[in-house]
């Protein structure tokens, strides 16, 4: 250990760009075994470790970079699994920059540890050793519903099953994953490790109903009857639109309706609203990772151009920096400091957009710069498809208010420090309950209303 003088920090090794744009695989390799022990070997295994304080479910970091690095995989595999759900889906998706990484002490001047691709290299090895997330038999006569299959959903199931709790889990849609199945693009994240976790948690028990949606095809009040509590884990998935004139014309999306379609085709499902960006000039707007994830899709799907149009500077998107990298690599041209004013139609289709240039104030107290608009700056940018990618809010089904779950202003729904909501035998977490965030935060929200859960009913 403490060896980052002899080894620098690497990055896990990315497809050729002309490769990787040719279908929707995973961009980034897994660590081979040498790198990942020589990464790991990098740590310097503090004793109050910030990495640990940086992961949002407080990883036992430095402990199974330990047992990487000196080879005892079988305990570096369980060290990791003890905190997570899904320690090798997060080693792919968390943005490590603003997390475990970026809290690292070495990530001022050597470099962090590369911790995620440690992560998901040190499971994946596991798995093709035959090793298996190891769960409890189910005892008793108490049993709890999970409503939706995202990551908080599969977190609250995964640890009530690990205590040998019986859940059962309802989806609406035809796949179970939430986000992860229907959301975030296989490029980042291959579909067969979220099928691989469901699969796991159907072995140990668990009751899946797909095609499921609470409040129409089957009552909240049936639900209440027939479990002991209920732990809601819906998602915030309501897209937001601009405001502006023209954007209901009919070439004008929301993020998610775009890369939903393209999702389901690509899983073979052929009867979805597919939308077809070929040969076709599209405009992205918004500048964090939905936006980069639309812009890379528009590229793999044969944009002719493709252009994301941010109202901040680069310095400030919201989103993964290595998002913004790849986008890049991958042709996507970015257009900072303009804000959407109208979108020009003929016959309410698209053929533009008309821009305003933005300057950015001092930062204030929170340390954001104000947005403001140079008057005067009004331009056009062409574009055949506009995607809209503004940041999401909850939906507030009929069946929330039936079980009278309180939300609060913006539709989230109120809990409790034990994740309970107003009604007592419900429970709530991930970005329903937060707003939309992170799968990693869905997936503590799961984990820590599980352990509520256990407790009331042991
Ligand atoms: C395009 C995109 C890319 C993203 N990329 C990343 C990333 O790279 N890294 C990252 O950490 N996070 C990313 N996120 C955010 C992350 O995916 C979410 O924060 C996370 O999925 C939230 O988990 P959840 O379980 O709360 O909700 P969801 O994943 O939204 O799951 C909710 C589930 O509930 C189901 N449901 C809803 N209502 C009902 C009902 N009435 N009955 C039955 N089922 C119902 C839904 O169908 C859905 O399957 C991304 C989000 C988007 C949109
Ligand atoms: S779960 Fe995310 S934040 Fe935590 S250690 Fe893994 S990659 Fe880092």
């Amino acid at each position: 250990m403490l060896n980052f003088t002899k080894f620098e920090r690497i990055n896990p090794e990315k497809r050729d760009v002309l490769q990787r744009l040719k279908d929707y695989n995973e961009v980034y390799q897994v660590f081979t075994k040498h790198r990942a022990r020589e990464q790991s070997d990098r740590c310097m295994q503090c004793g109050d470790p910030y990495c640990h304080t940086g992961c949002p479910l407080h990883n036992f970091i430095p402990a199974w970079l330990k047992q990487t690095a000196e080879k005892n995989m079988d305990l570096a595999f369980a060290l990791s699994n003890e905190t997570s759900p899904f320690p090798e889906i997060l080693g792919r998706i968390c943005p490590q920059d603003v997390l475990c990484e970026g809290a690292c002490s070495l990530n001022t001047g050597h470099g962090a540890v590369s911790i995620g691709a440690v992560e998901t290299h040190l499971n994946e090895r596991a798995f093709e050793n035959g090793m298996k997330p190891k769960f409890a038999p189910i005892k008793g006569d108490k049993k709890v519903a999970v409503i939706g299959s995202g990551p908080a959903g599969i977190s609250a199931a995964t640890f009530l099953l690990r205590r040998g709790i019986a859940v059962e889990m309802f989806e609406r849609e035809d796949r179970a994953g939430g986000l992860l199945m229907y959301g975030i693009p296989g490029f980042k994240l291959d579909k067969t490790t979220v099928d691989r976790r469901i699969n796991w948690l159907l072995e140990a028990g668990m009751k899946l109903h797909l095609n499921c949606e609470i409040g129409k095809d089957k009552s909240i009040s049936d639900i209440e009857n027939e479990f002991d509590a209920v732990f809601v884990g819906i998602g915030a998935k309501q897209g937001r639109f601009a405001k502006i004139d023209g954007e209901d014309a009919s070439n004008s999306y929301l993020a998610m309706e775009f890369l939903t379609g393209i999702q389901k085709r690509n899983l073979g499902n052929n009867d979805t609203d597919f939308i077809d960006v070929k040969d076709k000039k599209v405009v992205v707007i918004g500048g964090g990772d939905t936006a980069m994830d639309c812009v890379r899709s528009s590229v793999r799907e044969g944009a002719k151009t493709v252009k994301c149009l941010y109202r901040r500077d680069e310095a400030n998107m919201p989103g993964s920096k290595k998002e913004v990298v790849n986008s890049k690599e991958e042709g996507v041209e970015f257009v900072f400091n303009v804000s959407p004013n109208k979108i020009i139609t003929i016959n309410n289709e698209a053929t533009g957009i008309e821009l305003l240039k933005t300057g950015l104030s001092e930062a204030d107290e929170s340390g954001r710069q104000r947005v403001s608009i140079i008057e005067g700056s009004e331009y056009i940018e062409d574009a055949d498809v506009i995607i809209f990618a503004l940041g999401f809010s909850p939906e507030v089904p009929q069946f929330l208010k039936d079980a009278k779950v309180e939300t609060n202003s913006w539709g989230g729904i109120v809990v409790n420090d034990s994740f309970q909501a107003s009604n007592p035998k419900f429970y709530a977490g991930g970005d329903c309950e937060r707003g939309a965030h992170l799968a990693v935060t869905a997936a503590y929200d799961g984990r820590e209303a599980a352990k509520e859960i256990t407790k009331v009913l042991s």
